[in-house]
């Protein structure tokens, strides 16, 4: 496994690369080769850099750190969607997915979702990422190299957004997330324009307070799955801290700064929040912010009790928020519950890991 001493060379800009090389003897110019190598072309060991010689191939891997994470397997369902699980420096294990999801004109789609934390100290009861509580914060570097087992021959990456919503929550580890996510945006970088990367929140009202001030330019998703205090307050300890009195004012704050429509992710879940009531008020939520609401059926969590509403009982929420001329999806896809199903192959697999070591 890596040195984890060594700087990730995705955080430096081209000028740092130029004034390193000038540093320690190589030309100015072979920052563009190397840029070009890593960015353009997607090769992410230095000894695979046809274009520059051995020297500074050697002194590339001996610097700097490219991949910090180890793919250990993956786990593809039916739907082409996929699960893959890295290892870290530390031996622990984080998990990203693939989802491959029909969009408009019937293209598909291709989203990968990454992790931003190991475990999650958020406790929603819905979700295996938190079973465990949190262990640490994931580097800058350790959220980039995620990506990179996707690029493909030819300097493509396999998917064209980039949603974060893997394990941990996101706006508790800002400073790495703002790191990584201009690595992503960045025209010089990767070049993922902002509207194609989104960020999920469980409501961390001061974080998106701090964001609004800062134009913080990507896509917002903020994890709802109630629509009172006290739905939420029963499956999202977090609203204890961040009662929706206090959540939606900051999330109308960051829309007004940000400008793009934010997304409400509702996970439907069998009797506690999917009643018509919930409906009428997740309706008022979504037109006072002008978001869009995603409904996201329940997926089984292996040790969880909750079930996944019927389908009639899922249409009649949603032909309330069609009534209220509300935007709305209902995903179907197995592999986009990652909300809920995030963090098991993480879960399954350390525990195997311990039981055979
Ligand atoms: S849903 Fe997100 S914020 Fe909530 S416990 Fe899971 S990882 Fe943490």
């Amino acid at each position: 496994m890596p040195d984890i001493k060594r700087p990730s060379f995705f955080l430096l800009s081209f000028e740092e690369l130029q004034a390193e090389l000038l540093k320690c003897g190589f030309e100015k110019y072979r920052a563009r080769q190397i840029f070009d190598c890593v960015y353009r072309m997607k090769i992410f060991d230095p000894q695979g850099m046809a274009t520059i010689p051995k020297k500074l191939r050697d002194f590339l891997s001996g610097a700097f750190l490219f991949s910090e994470t180890e793919t250990l397997g993956r786990n593809i369902d039916g739907d082409m969607t996929g699960k893959f699980l890295h290892r870290l420096h530390d031996g622990n294990l984080v998990e990203c997915v693939l989802l491959e999801a029909p969009a408009e004109g019937g293209e598909i789609r291709k989203t990968l979702c990454v992790s931003t934390q190991v475990g999650c100290a958020c406790g929603c009861r819905f979700c295996a990422s938190t079973m465990r509580g949190f262990v640490r914060n994931l580097s800058a570097g350790e959220i980039i190299s995620q990506a990179l087992p996707f690029a493909e021959k030819g300097g493509k990456f396999a998917f064209e957004n980039i949603v974060v919503m893997g394990m941990g929550e996101p706006l508790m580890n800002m400073d790495n997330l703002l790191r990584a996510l201009s690595v992503f945006n960045d025209s010089d970088k990767f070049g993922f324009g902002a509207r194609r990367i989104t960020v999920s929140t469980c409501g961390i009202a001061d974080r998106l307070l701090e964001l609004a001030k800062s134009k913080f330019p990507y896509r917002l998703a903020i994890s709802l799955h109630g629509a009172t205090d006290e739905i939420r307050s029963k499956i999202m300890p977090i609203n204890g801290k961040y009662p929706l009195s206090v959540l939606l004012p900051a999330a109308d704050a960051f829309a007004k700064s940000n400008g793009r429509m934010i997304t409400l992710e509702y996970i439907m879940i069998d009797g506690v929040n999917d009643s018509r009531s919930q409906a009428g008020e997740l309706a008022k939520i979504a037109k006072s912010l002008h978001a869009h609401v995603n409904l996201i059926p329940y997926n089984k969590v292996e040790g969880l009790e909750w079930r996944r509403p019927t389908a009639a009982r899922r249409a009649a929420f949603a032909e309330i928020l069609e009534k209220s001329k509300v935007s709305y999806t209902m995903r179907r896809e197995k592999g986009s519950d990652i909300n809920a199903a995030c963090g098991q192959l993480a879960l399954k697999t350390s525990d195997n890991i311990q039981k055979n070591p």
